[in-house]
């Protein structure tokens, strides 16, 4: 594996960045997680819109134009001969003291690992998975803003070992009012009488790029989708509940805080949208080769 960091191409082991980055001193920088299918990078113009704006909401000023960074994805994938898998862009604050000022890093260090992922076992995607919502409340607005995909997920994390300590994978996390939020590292829709719901941005949600293409392809299939605030009670008394995300894809739920979810199987509103993302991954996408 041939990893990008600045420019240039490092084999695995020589591919290190300072003790000395913010990114790793103070979790100072930002990422994406994105996915390749069939030779084609899915939503990375929307990716790379998303980290110029995490950059932009943390006072980050990445060294290369937007079209710049779209050619340096594409020609990692070219160099590690990717055609499906995963990619992990990374933008840290850079090299600086010892102290917090951002103002004391060097240049911020671009990274980019083309790879591979599988977050869940195979089963929860056809049986479905299980969730609890935990007590790890996701980040207020007035913190460090949900939108931005920082590196510091901590708060998620944090999340996440309340799950793994209940025996799931995923979790719910609430915002500081007591609604739904979004789950550790994936988006939540509900579906209620064939309507889908998934909570507002504004409850905390990351602008997730998997959550716009699905809400895209409903309205596309004519389901009616809106995006109230939800409360614990909703996601119990839904038809259907799944996560999306770019790593986890869609993924049905089917027990919720030991509430059975709807007939407890994946139900046909996700089974129609996995279906049609399903066609969606496999034509479209800005192509690696040209
Ligand atoms: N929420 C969080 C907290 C995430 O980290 C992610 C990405 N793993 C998502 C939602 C899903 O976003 P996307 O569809 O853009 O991958």
């Amino acid at each position: 594996m041939k990893i990008y960091i600045n420019g240039n191409f490092f084999s695995e082991e020589n591919a290190n960045i300072s003790v000395f980055d913010h990114g790793l001193l103070y979790g100072d920088g930002i990422f994406e997680g994105i996915r390749v299918y069939n030779k084609r990078v899915f939503k990375l113009v929307e990716h790379v819109e998303r980290l110029y704006y995490s950059a932009k909401a943390i006072a980050l000023t990445i060294p290369m134009s937007e079209k710049e960074m779209i050619e340096a994805v594409l020609e990692t994938c070219r160099v590690n001969e990717l055609s499906d898998g995963y990619i992990r862009l990374v933008v840290t604050r850079g090299v600086g003291t010892l102290g917090l000022g951002p103002d004391r890093c060097g240049t911020p260090q671009i990274i980019i690992i083309a790879s591979n992922i599988q977050l869940y076992p195979e089963e929860f995607y056809t049986r479905g998975m299980k969730i609890i919502t935990v007590p790890t409340t996701r980040n207020h607005h007035n913190a460090i803003n949900p939108a931005i995909k920082s590196l510091n997920y901590l708060n998620n994390i944090l999340a996440k070992i309340e799950a793994n300590n209940a025996g799931v994978q995923e979790a719910i996390m609430l915002n500081s009012q007591g609604f739904v939020a979004e789950c550790t590292g994936d988006n939540i829709f509900l579906v209620k009488k064939n309507q889908l719901i998934t909570p507002p941005l504004s409850a905390g949600a990351l602008y997730g790029i998997t959550r716009g293409t699905v809400i895209d392809l409903a309205q596309e299939a004519g389901i009616e989708t809106s995006e109230p605030n939800v409360t614990r009670y909703d996601v119990y008394n839904a038809d259907e509940c799944f996560l999306t995300g770019s790593a986890a894809e869609l993924i049905p739920v089917i027990e919720v805080d030991g509430r059975q979810i709807g007939t407890g199987a994946p139900g046909p509103v996700f089974k129609k949208l996995l279906d049609s993302f399903h066609d969606l991954t496999k034509s479209s996408g800005t192509a690696i080769f040209v």
